[in-house]
């Protein structure tokens, strides 16, 4: 009973410009308002624009889409955690699934990372998900529990209200495909057994569904008991949609 965060996070990816900023904040700001306490809305643009954002955010919460895993010195074009947190970011998404298969990140760097981001004291969101493949071979379960053990590695007890979970099924991001409500919702369930496991208070911690959610199919996941928000690529970037996506969010109970 109003346990967990409610939230919906919009991922931008790699899109977005001066102009898209000036479109999409203000509208996303005036329905986050709206929304009850207990519910979170979230953008993460790329790093570059979240001072921009942030200008404009009032109380929507900004993040960004990646941090390294190391704390600062000479690794050029990455960005760390701290400097997130002195921009005034609240969330970091840590091992997407682009960044896992396109940018080789492993769950070792995914722990990593996860560790940088408590350490300055934000949100790290863990995005776990199979591929088509894993879940025709029968192992998605399997994969996804592994994702959450090794990316979590390094969580100490006192951290885990800096956990935020999205389960995103690679099958389902940006294809248009989403997994039926049922299927995420179980899910969603075994991930949090997979969290008490850890000795994480599971039942505190939200767990987000991603993969081509839309305003049209965002009320009947989210109205799942272990669906507790979205994490939004493609549609946070239609301010009708994204406006929409967020009313989907069930009032506080
Ligand atoms: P999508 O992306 O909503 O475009 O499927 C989700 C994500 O990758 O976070």
């Amino acid at each position: 009973m109003g346990m967990r965060r409610r939230i919906v996070a919009g991922n931008w990816k790699m899109n977005g410009s001066k102009d898209l900023v000036q479109q999409l904040v203000a509208p996303i700001r005036e329905q986050a308002e709206c929304l009850g306490s207990g519910a979170e809305v979230v953008i993460i643009p790329p790093a570059l624009y979240v001072d921009a954002v942030q200008a404009d955010a009032g109380a929507l919460a900004v993040g960004v889409q990646n941090v390294s895993e190391w704390q600062s010195g000479a690794y050029t074009g990455e960005i760390s955690a701290e400097m997130a947190r002195d921009m005034g970011c609240q969330y970091v998404l840590v091992g997407h699934s682009e960044r896992r298969q396109l940018f080789g990140e492993t769950d070792e760097m995914v722990a990593a990372k996860v560790e940088q981001v408590l350490k300055a004291g934000l949100t790290a969101v863990l995005c776990v998900g199979e591929t088509l493949a894993q879940r025709e071979a029968g192992d998605a379960e399997r994969v996804v529990a592994a994702q959450v053990l090794l990316g979590l590695a390094r969580v100490d007890a006192a951290c885990w209200s800096q956990v935020v979970v999205a389960y995103e099924p690679v099958w389902a991001i940006g294809s248009g495909r989403t997994a039926t409500a049922g299927d995420a919702q179980a899910m969603h369930a075994e991930i949090r057994n997979v969290l008490s496991s850890m000795k994480a208070p599971s039942d505190r911690i939200s767990v987000l569904y991603g993969g081509s959610v839309k305003a049209d199919n965002a009320a009947a996941l989210f109205s799942e008991p272990d669906i507790d928000g979205g994490l939004i690529g493609g549609a946070s970037l239609s301010a009708d949609e994204f406006v929409s996506i967020c009313r989907a969010l069930p009032a506080n109970t």
